[in-house]
This record gives structure tokens, sequence and C-alpha cells, in this order.
């Protein structure tokens, strides 16, 4: 925090005494004269402020050993002016005699540097003179604490966080692994190596909202059956970003919280490629699918890969330490598997039906956007590049899960359109040629679902919590311990 008082810049640390900043410049006066200006401290000190001079009494030395045998320090409230702490009177005649010096021998022309912590100052018995000062001139000066006292959390390098907060290539930039809720929440406008994924999640919920809303108002999601598949499509592609990034946010609480906040991030994932099925299944099937076996099975069959995904992905977080690269493989496995399940009608209209009757070629653009992000999407978070590359080099901007985050995001983006654009240009075949999408199958599969999640979710983080709760009540385990488990 810098102040400007009589043109003179000071900074202040207002949390710690020990690192306040000072300066002693020589500025030659208008005159010509060798004269000095010796800058003062302002001391924020138990919501007042103080000011310190220096009154020099011989050439000042760079070594602080030095330091206490040629200055004398005066004390006073900054509101009062200096003549307070010598013989009376206020500004304009206290700071005629401090703010001038002259040099003593052996200066040699030298300009004097002096950058001295304040400890230096107060040893000499500043203390006592400062706290003499604070109760008479308190409630003189009331500057808003709150205002000065914020100040932006301490981040941490990876050897100075536990093992389970740490990143691949992420060296620094990590966030106390402690924080409170509200740290996290402040932390996101900070510069740590979380906030961009929190920011490429958070912002995109607002896009999908937008165009949600939109769809609100031209499309009848209340009593028109045929909507139900995109009305909970439209829902889940909202949920997944904002979870991811409230997991972001608050995954630094502690090793537990970050547990469950990545369990809370894989069911909105896995809801998500629910979501998927339910609309691929109404509109994306090709038209010689349509009624089959598959077409008839392939919600419920999406359920139970919902279930499979959030479970195995959870069970994958228990591995990370241990076995981090059989954690990857089944982590990956986990939502690779529902993602190709969901395709497949995708993949028979693109690949085996191409220019053929079921081909549809309106949506068909988009559907490849959104296939080849999806692609690197999946390649992103398998390879961690490219700071695997550089360790370091990209702890704040531009890592593997940023891009990651990126291109999931402008994968849903061309996937809604496509998803939009089929439901629209096949709406009358649809609903001539197949039944219409029912409650149980889309909403109700939805709600199912999100309760399923849920207990698996409660199953993954009761023995978490009780672990935590446990060991923060056993009181053989220090908390330094703990902290390196
Ligand atoms: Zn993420």
């Amino acid at each position: 925090m810098v102040f400007n008082i009589l043109q003179k810049n000071f900074t202040i640390d207002v949390n710690g005494m020990q690192e306040v900043h000072s300066s002693c410049r020589r500025t030659p006066s208008s005159s010509g004269q060798d004269n000095r200006i010796y800058d003062g401290f302002v001391v924020y000190y138990k919501q007042q402020l103080f000011m310190l001079v220096g009154e020099c009494i011989a050439p000042v030395k760079t070594r602080a050993n030095e330091l206490s045998s040629n200055i004398k320090l005066k004390v006073f409230p900054v509101w009062q002016g200096g003549g307070v702490a010598s013989s009376g009177g206020g500004w304009g005649q206290g700071w005629g005699r401090y703010m001038q010096w002259e040099p003593g021998p052996g200066d040699g022309g030298q300009d004097p540097v002096f950058d001295c912590p304040l400890w230096c100052v107060l040893c000499q018995g500043g203390r006592a003179r400062l706290r003499e000062a604070y109760q008479r001139g308190r409630g003189a000066l009331r500057l808003p604490a709150d205002m000065l006292s914020i100040r932006l959390p301490q981040l941490f390098d990876i050897h100075q966080v536990p093992k389970v907060f740490r990143e691949d290539g992420i060296i620094s930039g990590y966030r106390h692994p402690q924080s409170s809720a509200l740290d996290c929440i402040l932390s996101s406008f900070q510069m740590t190596n979380e906030t961009v994924n929190i920011w490429t999640h958070f912002l995109p919920t607002w896009y999908f909202l937008w165009r949600f809303c939109i769809l609100c108002c031209t499309q009848n999601f209340l009593s028109e059956s045929y909507t139900w598949p995109l009305l909970v499509y439209m829902l889940l592609i909202c949920v997944y970003p904002f979870t991811s990034s409230c997991a972001h946010t608050f995954s630094t609480m502690s090793p537990a919280a970050r547990h469950i906040c990545y369990f809370f991030d894989y069911g909105a994932l896995s809801l998500y490629s629910l979501g998927c099925a339910i609309t691929y299944g109404s509109y994306v099937m090709p038209d010689c699918w349509v009624n089959s076996r598959l077409h008839q099975h392939f919600v419920p069959i999406a359920i139970c890969n919902t279930l499979f995904c959030t479970s195995l992905s959870c069970y994958s977080r228990f591995l990370e330490l241990q076995f981090p690269h059989r954690s990857k493989i089944l982590r990956t496995g986990a939502f690779v598997f529902p993602f190709i399940f969901d395709n497949i009608p995708l993949f028979y209209r693109l690949i085996l039906c191409c220019g053929g009757s079921c081909c549809h070629g309106e949506a068909l653009s988009s559907h490849c956007y959104h296939l080849l992000f999806a692609f690197l999407t999946c390649f992103l978070f398998a390879s961690h590049l490219p700071e695997r590359l550089a360790p370091g080099r990209f702890d704040y901007f531009g890592h593997s899960h940023q891009l990651f985050h990126i291109c999931a995001v402008v994968g849903t983006h061309f996937q809604m359109e496509a998803v939009l654009a089929d439901m629209t240009s096949r709406r009358a075949w649809l609903i001539s040629q197949a039944a219409v999408p029912s409650f149980m199958g889309t909403l109700g599969a939805l709600a199912l679902c999100v309760l399923l999640n849920l207990g698996i979710i409660g199953v993954f983080s009761v023995p978490l919590l009780w672990n935590s709760n446990h060991s923060a009540n056993h009181p053989l385990t220090p908390p330094s311990k703990r902290k390196q488990q």
C-alpha cells in the first residue's frame, strides 16, 4: 500500500511491521547546497498511522549494524506533526528539522542509502514510544481498517503443499492447502494456478444459461414432450461447467474437501454423458436404427454407464498417490467409455451412412467439430501437455487442464448446435416414425441418476470425512504430519 504524504511515497505493509520499507534519499536543494532529505517511516500500527522520522546525526551507512550510532529516531502520531515528539509545535515547526541534515565527516559525497526493517528501529526504545504515541492519538485518525488489512493470500510452490494437491508439471502458484471457503472464493480473483481453470468453466456456464433462456422462450418445454430431451441436455450443460468451476474453487480447503469436490465434478460429467445419450437417442439416431433394439435400450444402458463412470472415476482418486498411472488410465477410461457409447449413432451416421438417407447434412459439420474438440479434450486430459515438456512454464496460463476446459466447452457448444439442427430438421419425421420421448425416459431418468450419483458420491465421501474428523480429533497425530499425508 502506498501513501503519498508531502509528495513522498511510503510503501507500507499493513500486516507486518517487520516488513515496512523505508528510504533515505539525497536530494540537492534548489540553492545548490548539499542538503539532504531524509524520509520518515509511516507506520500503520493497531489501526493508527504513526510517523517515524530519523534525525541523522552522522552519515548514514548502509550496513545495518552501524545504523544505531548514526540515527536518532523520533516517533509521533502522524496527524499531530513532528513537534509532539520534540519541543512542541505542529507540522510547520517539526518538519523542517527532520527533513534536512548536514553531511558529516567521512561522508565522501556518497548518497546515503537506508533500507532498514522496522524492527531495527523499534529495538532502540522506539516500541515504547510508539505505544505511548498510540495511546495518545487513539481514535484521532481512523482509517478504514478493513481496507488496509486486505491482503492477498500467499501462494506456494509444489514442494510446499501436500502430495495430494500437486499437479504434474505445475511448479508454482498453489493456494494454501487448508484455505477457508472465503479464501477460496477470493482466490478466484487472484492469479493462482487454478484461476484460469475456475473462469474457463464459470463464464461458459453463463453462456449456456443464456442459450437455455432463449430456448425457454422459443420452445414449449412444459407441454411438448418432443423437447424434453433437449431440456435435460440444456440443464446438464449448464450444470457440469458450474460444478467444475466450484470444484476448482473449493478444492484447497482440505485433502478430503478436494476429493469430494472432484467427486461432484465427475458426477456432473457423468450426468452430462447421460444428457448426451438422451438427446442422441431422441434426435441423432440414424433413420435405419430408429425403433431398433439399441434405440429402445439406449437410455437404460446410458444410466448404467453413468453409474459405472461416477463409481470408477471416484475410485480412481484413491489410487492417485500410490498408482498415479493406473489412476489416470481408470479415470480416462471412465469418461471415454460412455462417450463412445453415446456417440455410436453418430459414428454410424458419419462413417457408414455418409451421403445416404440418414446422413442429414445440416448438422453434420457441427457434429464433426464437436468430435474434433472431444478428441482434443481427451488428448489434453491424458497427455498433460504442454506443461509436461516444460514444467513451471505454464503454471498460470496455458497448462493442459485449462486447454482441456476450453476444448470441452467449445466442443459442447458445437454439440449443442448440432443437436438443435437435428432436432429442428428431423422433427416431423421423428414425431411420425419414432415413439415420443416419455417423461420417465428423459426427466425421470435424470432425476433417478441424480439420486444414484449422489448416493455413490456419499459412499465415497463418508470414509474421507470420517478419516479427516478422526485425525483432527486424534491428539497423537500432529497437524504437521497430517499435512504431509
Ligand atoms: Zn477441471
